[in-house]
């Protein structure tokens, strides 16, 4: 069975959308699977269950170190 599990994780007291590009999160631009929400630019992004292909992406394109993998 395909594992759906949340893989990923935000430190949000590391997290400030304000200083990624017009305050979209890179993690929502560059995963591959398109597993990163934001509501709007700048507001804080979280990660939604899916099939997350464990590339390390996300966590590698956050300039805060914001995001771990679980
Ligand atoms: S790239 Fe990092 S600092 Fe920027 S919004 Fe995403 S998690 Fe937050
Ligand atoms: S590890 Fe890769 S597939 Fe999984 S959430 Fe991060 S960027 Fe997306």
């Amino acid at each position: 069975m395909l594992d759906r599990k949340l893989k990923v994780a935000v430190d949000y007291e590391k997290c400030h959308p304000e200083i990624c590009d017009k305050g979209v999160c890179a993690a929502v631009l560059e995963c591959p699977a398109k597993l990163w929400r934001q509501e709007e630019p700048y507001d804080l992004p979280y990660p939604i269950p899916g099939f997350c292909e464990d590339c390390g992406t996300c966590v590698e394109s956050c300039p805060l170190k914001a995001i771990r993998m679980l």
